[in-house]
């Protein structure tokens, strides 16, 4: 007996060793590179001791407080594919070579998952994969994954005055994380989600091969359209429906600090939000404002930042009968175009030229920061939301983020696509808080903070699971093990969060097209079983 349980022992241990042989088999940088060279002639590679390394790492990373990480590690090699097959030699060679892939499009990822990793990686990023072909008579385009949000929105306008594109507000956001993710946005309640406009998409998967929609199947179609593109492969580009819009569309924002009420209004606007026409959309920014030298006393303030799909004139009826208690008037109202509308919503001043969407790496978008969302399902009560802000004014700069659901998003099944986020949601919430300095002590603080201030919402949000927008990624959810063995049991701790019941055939996806678990981060899906 007492040597059966030595030899078992003497296994184990063995077992281990060579577990930590394999995970820690050192890289020889000449095996990864001959690889490429053979395989693919002109491919784009840079290592660490090239002149460009750095200024390609950083440039398309929009949280640079992963900078200082030293939870992970930098790319050992960047490619930067400028076609398909440049995308499957790579995944080959880092399959050969004992290297994990990352996959960046646009860099916007609030966890850095597209650009760090604690395992030895190649780091696939698509900015040279950014083609955009229209075709006005179908109302249909083709984008590739690099593009960015700005660029196709951009793209459109200079085509059509009369279709636009349901996504996110942010220009620099890029096309191959959000599409994934879902993507909501201005037009969200009139149209969906951007994902619910995709016809077609191309992906390269894990033996290097391209697929469209016709070779990968409906299972893995509907998944990467909601359940995030980094599970299963590196999606190249996607086929959209445009939607139309009008000539003229109507933007506002009127703010309202709580002294002038503001908690009134956002009780009041808790209750028709959702419910309003689909062609208007009206969502809270509540931050701080005032303190500093002059005076002005600190305190919260709510703006309600809106689109109208029609004239002033129309807007002001319909507020007037359903939302008389804002009293906007045609002085807080400006007609534009739908392209000028994105603008605004970017926070460009009134005349800024468009071609400001082709600034990839505008700096209004960068900064260090810590977000979580919820989905809200019942009215929050008003002393709630009250105590909620005056936990804000704890910290200098801090967002809540109110995004209104309903319209279209009702008439679409939780089980459509994999983002399951659809009627009987209200509105959103994301909480975002930023800081001045990348120093340690900085994040920690802010970050604890952001996350009381999640915890003290928990009783007041949505619940069994506490759901959460993958698109607004959230490491505190849960994290997969770093070797690639979390179960599919494991991951359903933060996986129903952000999919709920979706999360299981999500894994079923990730076990047919990916069974070894190869494209894998801290919160990718693992193989169901
Ligand atoms: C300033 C800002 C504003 C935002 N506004 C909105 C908004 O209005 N609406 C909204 O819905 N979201 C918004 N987001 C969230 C945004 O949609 C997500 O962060 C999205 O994932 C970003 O995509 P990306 O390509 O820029 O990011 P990346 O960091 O490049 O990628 C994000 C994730 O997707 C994976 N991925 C990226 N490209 C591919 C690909 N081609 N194939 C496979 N996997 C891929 C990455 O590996 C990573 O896991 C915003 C984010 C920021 C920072």
């Amino acid at each position: 007996m007492n040597s059966l349980k030595a030899s078992a022992s003497s296994l184990r241990s063995t077992v281990f060793l060579l577990m930590i042989l394999i995970f820690t088999k050192p890289i020889n940088s000449k095996d990864f590179l001959q690889c490429m060279a053979s395989k693919f002639s002109t491919a784009n590679v840079y290592t660490k001791e090239s002149t460009l390394y750095s200024s390609l790492l950083l440039k398309s990373q929009k949280n640079p407080r992963w900078l200082n990480s030293t939870l992970a590690f930098k790319p050992l090699y960047i490619v930067t594919p400028s076609q398909e097959p440049e995308i499957g030699v790579t995944v080959l060679c880092s399959r050969e070579h004992g290297l994990q892939v990352r996959v960046r499009s646009g860099g916007h990822d609030y966890e850095g998952l597209s650009y760090l990793s604690r395992a030895h990686f190649v780091l696939i990023d698509l900015v040279h994969l950014r083609e955009i072909r229209i075709n006005m008579e179908d109302q249909t385009l083709w984008v590739q994954s690099g593009a960015t949000l700005g660029e196709l929105y951009y793209n459109i306008a200079q085509r059509s005055s009369t279709y636009g594109f349901p996504a996110g507000v942010c220009p620099t956001v890029g096309v191959g994380g959000h599409i994934s993710g879902g993507g909501l946005g201005v037009l969200t309640r009139k149209y969906g989600l951007v994902a619910d406009h995709v016809m077609d998409a191309r992906l390269v998967d894990v033996n290097g091969r391209v697929l469209d929609r016709k070779l990968m199947g409906e299972e893995l179609f509907w998944a990467v359209r909601g359940g995030g593109g980094a599970s299963f492969g590196v999606i190249t580009a996607w086929k959209i429906k445009m939607v139309p819009v009008p000539l003229t569309v109507t933007v506002f924002t009127v703010h309202k600090t709580l002294e002038q009420g503001a908690n009134k209004l956002v009780d009041r606007w808790q209750q028709i939000a959702d419910k309003l026409p689909d062609d208007l959309f009206i969502r809270i920014i509540v931050q701080n404002v005032g303190g500093g030298s002059y005076g002005v006393k600190k305190t919260v303030q709510a703006s309600f930042n809106s689109m109208f799909l029609g004239n002033v004139q129309s807007l002001i009826s319909v507020m007037e009968l359903i939302f008389p208690e804002m009293e906007v008037g045609a002085k807080d109202c400006k007609e534009v175009s739908w392209i000028e509308s994105i603008l605004y919503f970017a926070g460009h001043p009134s005349g800024t030229s468009r071609e400001v969407l082709l600034d990839r790496d505008h700096q209004l978008y960068k900064s260090y920061f810590k977000a979580k969302s919820d989905f809200v399902n019942q009215i929050i009560p008003e002393t709630a939301l009250q105590q909620a802000w005056e936990r804000q004014l704890q910290v200098d700069e801090a967002y809540m983020v109110m995004e209104p659901l309903g319209g279209m998003m009702n008439h679409i099944p939780e089980t459509q696509l994999a983002f399951p986020h659809r009627g009987g949601n209200l509105y959103n919430i994301q909480y975002i808080v930023k800081w001045k300095v990348n120093e340690a002590e900085e994040a920690r603080r802010h970050i604890h903070w952001v996350r009381m201030l999640h915890a003290f919402m928990s009783p007041y949000v949505s619940k069994s699971p506490r759901t959460a927008y993958f698109n607004y990624r959230d490491l505190d959810l849960g994290i997969n093990g770093n070797n690639g063995t979390t179960s599919y049991l494991e991951a359903r701790v933060w996986g129903t969060k952000y999919f709920k019941n979706n999360f299981e055939r999500l894994a079923k996806a990730k076990r047919r097209i990916d069974p070894s678990n190869f494209f894998r981060d801290e919160q990718s899906i693992p193989p169901f079983g």
